[in-house]
């Protein structure tokens, strides 16, 4: 009795087992009771029934921790090349022709002016008209306190050009009008001999070398007031007896108080910039002005300094002249005119790309035409305060032309 039951049992797990089985290999469709729960829990059709149903393994994104950098590296090309496919014609170059000595009859010497010199002042002054520079509202000549005497005009003039030396024309405005509206007094030789040095340098502490500035104002009152009766020199061999006073200055000074061109006040662009133009190889203003009064017609002694101040300020400039802007270059008048001399920059473009791929950052490329910039080397020395700091320098009047 016994020995059937379990024989019973044996079958019935037997019969379970062939039944698994055929789930297993798929002939049969799935059985859903108790016994085999746990293996037909397996969705066959994922999402064919909502309960049941899990959802598809989702897709691991890849995150980029950095931002991607594209970089593009593009060369620049000159403006000439993207406006005009057209090849510009080149300007001539000037030739380098100086003023001459011509030997007459009789041992006469005669010196025949630069060719093309008219032209080149008369352009230059055109260009003037159409530039204002510094040294039209704040020049030295203009400075002095039209209120006051004349004689304390004349004054005002002289520590005006003396204040001048090494320092910017805004900033001598700046000092001069300080010493008109605050100097105890008002501003004239007596004030002047009675301030404190301290006091007086407090007023043009803003310009170059003023503490030697304040000693040489200081002896030229006493010097004017002892030996001039009290005003300034009218001549050019008393002015340079002031210290501090050069022949420039005192050629200046006497055009601007007095009235009197006896010669040219030659000032660092005056020598520069006539250099530059072939008129003369001069090495100090003095030679320059030696060489421009053996020809230079006298209706122009006063004027050139003006000229050529405001030329030099404005286009002409010591570091970085603006040929491209010059009549002169556009005519072929200046042996030293530098054209047009375009720079290829290589330039780099980067275009970044966040993670979220919402930032985009792009640097422009920007073409430029670029002047060649020179610094001028040309010596100066004169027996003004402009000599401050400077080493000696052969002091020789004779011109080279
Ligand atoms: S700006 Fe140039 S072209 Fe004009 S005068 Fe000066 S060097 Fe000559």
């Amino acid at each position: 009795m016994r020995t059937s039951r379990i024989s019973r049992d044996t079958s019935r797990i037997l019969a379970a087992s062939r039944t698994l089985r055929q789930t297993r290999s798929g002939a049969n469709p799935p059985v859903h009771d108790a016994s085999d729960s746990e293996l037909s829990s397996v969705p066959t059709d994922a999402g064919s029934d909502g309960d049941f149903a899990t959802p598809p393994p989702k897709r691991r994104k890849t995150v980029r921790d950095t931002p991607v950098k594209v970089k593009h590296e593009s060369k620049e090309v000159s403006l000439t090349s993207t406006t005009s496919p057209k090849k510009e014609a080149k300007p001539k170059k000037a030739r380098r022709v100086p003023a001459k000595k011509i030997n007459g009859a009789g041992g006469s010497v005669k010196i025949e002016p630069p060719p093309n010199w008219e032209e080149i002042y008369a352009l230059t002054r055109e260009m003037r008209n159409e530039n204002l520079a510094p040294v039209d509202t704040m020049g030295c000549e203009s400075l002095a306190d039209k209120q006051r005497s004349p004689r304390d005009q004349r004054f005002q003039t002289l520590v005006a050009l003396m204040l001048s030396s090494q320092t910017k024309d805004t900033v001598t405005a700046v000092a001069m009008r300080g010493m008109q509206e605050r100097m105890p007094g008002g501003f004239n030789l007596e004030s002047v001999l009675a301030i404190e040095p301290a006091e007086l340098n407090g007023f043009i502490n803003k310009v170059g070398f003023h503490n030697l500035k304040t000693k040489y104002i200081k002896q030229t009152a006493e010097i004017l007031r002892d030996k001039f009766a009290s005003d300034i020199p009218d001549t050019v061999a008393g002015l340079v007896s002031l210290p501090g006073v050069g022949p420039k200055m005192a050629y200046l000074t006497l055009s601007a108080a007095w009235g009197r061109d006896e010669g040219i006040g030659v000032d660092v662009h005056v020598h520069r910039i006539t250099n530059l133009w072939g008129w003369h190889t001069t090495q100090n203003p003095e030679q320059t002005r030696a060489a421009l009064e053996s020809w230079l017609p006298k209706d122009k002694w006063h004027d050139i300094n003006n000229l050529l101040v405001g030329f030099g300020q404005t286009i002409c400039l010591p570091v970085g002249r603006k040929c491209g802007d010059c009549k002169l270059s556009e005519r072929g008048l200046c042996p030293s005119a530098v054209v047009g001399v375009k720079k290829k920059i290589k330039k780099e473009s980067v275009v970044k790309v966040e993670p979220d791929g919402e930032e985009t950052v792009k640097e422009e490329t920007v073409v430029a035409e670029v002047n060649e910039v020179k610094a001028e080397d040309v010596d100066v020395a004169v027996g003004d305060i402009e000599d401050i700091g400077r080493a000696s320098r052969n002091r020789s009047t004779r011109s080279k032309t």
